[in-house]
């Protein structure tokens, strides 16, 4: 992966960011405490713990895994994850014959409500642009190596319609806790760019 250009922000973001932020406060339109709490909502409570339980119980319930791929959003939000207003979510099932690569080719657009902040790279330039032309290629330098007759599929996120891939439970984990299983599960499997390892 190092040979992405993991671009970097904008020098002046931060500044950017003091500036709207300064400007919000003045005229009223939020205050510092609203402001703290959204932020440590993001950073703290919302991230890929979340995500990873959803998989984890989804692994183990056939019922819910069912209502989860039929209706992702309504699903998540039954064990008390609603993402945004207006936010679709699509859970999107590895298979045997399909695995499911997640990206948002016009801007950034994630599933945040489970996976918390996007890592840098989804937002690159070359990840944005690669998920589309080269999918195979991209996942080899994640690490995912595909057997040629499994077929991938590319999920454009928008700003309505968020992603989430259900990946392969792995070998080896029978008899797992839902807590157990939800450990294994990382960030980009849930992206599609991983897979889940068996444990240890
Ligand atoms: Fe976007």
């Amino acid at each position: 992966m190092s040979e992405h250009d993991h671009s970097a922000p904008l020098p002046d973001v931060e500044l950017r960011v003091r500036a709207l932020e300064a400007v919000l406060k003045e005229k009223g339109l939020v205050d510092e405490a609203t402001l703290d709490t959204v932020i440590d909502h993001y950073e703290n409570k919302v991230g890929p713990h979340i995500g990873a339980q959803v998989v984890a119980r989804a692994w183990t319930d056939p019922d819910f895994k069912a209502r989860l791929l039929a209706d992702g959003s309504a699903t998540i939000a039954e064990i008390g994850h609603a993402g945004l207003e207006g936010t679709h979510m699509a859970v999107k099932e590895n298979t045997a014959q399909v695995h499911n690569l997640v990206v948002c080719t016009l801007c950034s657009c994630y599933p945040w409500s489970t996976l918390g902040l996007p890592p840098t790279w989804y937002k690159s330039a070359p990840y944005r642009a690669r998920a589309v032309r080269d999918p195979r290629g991209l996942l080899e330098d994640f690490g995912v190596k595909l057997d040629d007759d499994v077929e991938v599929r590319v999920w454009d996120s928008t700003a309505e319609q968020r992603y989430l891939v259900l990946p392969a439970r792995p070998d080896g984990t029978d008899g797992m806790s839902v807590d157990e299983l939800s450990e294994l599960v990382t960030r980009d499997a849930m992206i599609g760019t991983g897979i889940v390892a068996p444990p240890a």
